[in-house]
């Protein structure tokens, strides 16, 4: 079919051409002249060989066809018309003889279109003929305008189908784009482990599971890694980076495939421990990790070593929330730190209970700060030489509205945490020197009287801090040479070149430093050198383990020793019995403080006790 479109000429405009094929000669030319009058084309064939011959040079738009012949039927030849492609459609018009036995309807199953029958009537003829050029012609236009269609519609298809693909290959890009940006958001760009927000995703299932299956628990760890700080700061963010990953491979060896570790934050993870039976699994495998990381990192260019600290909770349906879960096992991490680092921790509840006080801790801490409700007791300290007060160490209380008098153990540590440190120790300096200040024109008061303020090392980092210095000194008019500042060995730990400017600035200002706490810290005494401290206050630990035999006496007189040696006095802090005074005094320490003397007194009753003129 497809084939006999593309062979024929489809739509003739020039003369229609038909073949007319009759044994008689005479019919054959009245037709003939009849229809080439009309303006038609016409052949003429005997019988059903011309007729081949003549469709192979030039395909007929029109067949007139007799139907008496002598070989062979005018049925037979049209039969023979229909069968064969090219010839199928044409149109072929019967013609027959009046007195021929003509079957109308054999004609018209053999396949012709119409008949004419003889003799002829000229404008029949030409009106029979003409309907089934036109219809022919109909016919091929309309198939000319189908094969257009059809190939329109293939191209369309086509060009759909290349569409298709496009879209396809962009919806393939878009989908991986995608899936990469879902694996970004749930993963640590830096190790490729699951990040906080997988990790809280998988602690909900395991808890979702737990409230379901009473067979089933499991463990959760966080840790967190002890002084990384360090390790960025002295070594670079790309060699911690590296540390990093290091830690995170090293931890995997100790998990199997179900357990989860993931990277919670800078320096910290989180493990899931899927299906265990005993909590002691889970002590075994913490125990595992900080022998694993016990061992020096070697790293491209440092070793390094780098434990961590571990809390561990025991997951199950009696959790609400994953965040609880991990704030719990948070908890126990804090523990595990304060306990001295590179361990473990089980959480408990109790723990808990102390993290709500800590946080209640904090909001009223906060507020404690507006409502002015720190107060400064003033605690005597006493010089040997003499048995008079030689000044006073400044002690911050909190008035709490509802709970009393709190020490400055229970919520120091709290505001260093928070920050919240640096106003309320401001705070203590201003008004330690406005007391100072207020002293100096006292008549019952001795001029040179001292106040000692502790400052946290948290203050020795705030940029503006000796600005902040200069201003108390300049609004109270203080004599700086009566104000002195304590601070711990932590201070000078860290950062020692720009701590010991700071110090060397205090210096310049004439005023007074002493080591508080000697002893307790980790600095070593090469470092205390390189400081310019005035005095070393000995820790009271110290003083209350020296005992009444003379033999006995601690480290106290080597540390008097070592102030002697460095040519600065020597404070012994918590005196509490006459025995320790007299061996402090035998011992030739220059200072000192203590309940035997006097506990830190509020600052209304200090006039009075110094014109009580206490001696010792
Ligand atoms: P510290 O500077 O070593 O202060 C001495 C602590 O020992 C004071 O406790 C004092 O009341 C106590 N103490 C004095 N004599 C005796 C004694 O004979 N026996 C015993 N057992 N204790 C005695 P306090 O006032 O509770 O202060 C504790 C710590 O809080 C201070 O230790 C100091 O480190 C810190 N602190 C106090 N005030 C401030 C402050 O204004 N700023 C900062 N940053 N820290 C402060
Ligand atoms: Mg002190
Ligand atoms: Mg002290």
């Amino acid at each position: 079919m497809e084939q006999m479109q593309n062979e024929l000429p489809v739509v003739r405009t020039h003369k229609k051409d038909i073949l007319i094929i009759d044994d008689m000669v005479d019919n054959l030319r009245v037709l003939s002249s009849i229809l080439t009058r009309a303006g038609y084309n016409v052949r003429k064939a005997l019988n059903w060989q011309m007729a081949l011959t003549a469709c192979k040079t030039v395909l007929p738009d029109l067949i007139l066809l007799d139907i008496m012949m002598p070989e062979m039927d005018g049925y037979e030849v049209c039969q023979r018309f229909k069968a064969w492609e090219l010839t199928a459609e044409i149109p072929v018009i019967f013609i027959s003889a009046l007195d021929d036995v003509f079957d109308k309807v054999k004609g018209f199953k053999t396949g012709g279109v119409d008949y004419i029958t003889k003799p002829f009537e000229l404008e029949e003829v030409l009106v029979r003929v003409q309907n089934q050029i036109k219809l022919r012609t109909t016919q091929l236009e309309l198939l000319a305008l189908n094969s257009e269609l059809e190939q329109r519609v293939k191209q369309r298809t086509w060009d759909l189908e290349k569409a298709l693909v496009k879209l396809q290959q962009e919806i393939t890009i878009s989908q991986s784009l995608q899936n990469k940006l879902l694996e970004m958001a749930l993963h640590d760009a830096l190790t490729g482990l699951p990040n906080r927000v997988l990790f809280i995703k998988r602690l909900e299932k395991a808890l979702n599971r737990a409230k379901q299956e009473d067979n089933y628990h499991f463990a959760v760890m966080y840790l967190d890694c002890d002084r990384f700080k360090m390790i960025n700061d002295s070594l670079g963010h790309l060699v911690g980076d590296e540390l990093l990953i290091a830690i995170a491979n090293r931890i995997q060896l100790c998990l199997t495939s179900s357990d989860t570790l993931a990277r919670l934050g800078g320096d910290e993870f989180g493990i899931i421990l899927d299906t265990l039976t005993d909590l002691n699994l889970a002590i075994q495998i913490a125990e595992n990790i900080l022998q694993k990381l016990s061992t020096t990192f070697k790293l491209s260019i440092y070793e390094v070593f780098m434990n961590v600290s571990i809390g561990i909770s025991w997951g199950g349906k009696d959790y609400e929330k994953p965040e609880h879960l991990l704030r719990d096992t948070d908890t126990a991490m804090y523990h595990a730190k304060a306990l001295g680092r590179a361990r473990y921790h089980v959480f408990n509840p109790a723990m808990y209970q102390n993290a709500i006080h800590a946080l209640e801790m904090e909001n009223d801490l906060r507020k404690a700060i507006e409502r002015q409700e720190f107060v400064i007791y003033y605690q005597p300290i006493v010089a040997l030489s003499t048995g008079k007060i030689s000044g006073f160490e400044a002690l911050l209380r909190w008035q709490h509205p509802y709970r009393g008098l709190i020490y400055p153990t229970e919520f120091i540590p709290i505001a260093e945490e928070t920050g919240l440190i640096n106003p309320i120790n401001t705070w203590v300096l201003q008004s330690a020197c406005e007391q100072l200040s207020s002293w100096q024109n006292h008549p019952d008061i001795p001029k040179n009287l001292t106040i000692s303020v502790n400052l946290s090392a948290r203050l020795f980092y705030q940029t503006n801090f000796i600005a902040q210095f200069d201003q108390v000194l300049y609004h109270t008019k203080v004599d700086p040479t009566i104000l002195e500042i304590e601070i711990t060995e932590s201070v000078i730990m860290d950062n020692t070149e720009e701590i010991k400017a700071i110090l060397q600035e205090l210096k310049q200002r004439k005023i007074k430093l002493i080591m508080d706490d000697f002893g307790t810290g980790y600095s070593s005494l090469s470092y205390l050198h390189i400081f310019p401290f005035d005095a070393l206050k000995i820790d009271k630990s110290f003083v209350q383990l020296m005992h009444a035999n003379k033999a006995n006496m601690g480290l106290v007189p080597a540390m008097i020793s070592i102030a002697e040696s460095m040519g600065i006095a020597a404070i012994a802090e918590g005196v509490e019995t006459k025995e320790q005074l007299a061996h402090l005094k035998d011992l030739n320490c220059d200072f000192a403080q203590g309940y035997l003397f006097s506990k830190p007194i509020e600052q209304k009753s200090i006039i009075d006790f110094l014109k009580s003129l206490p001696q010792w």
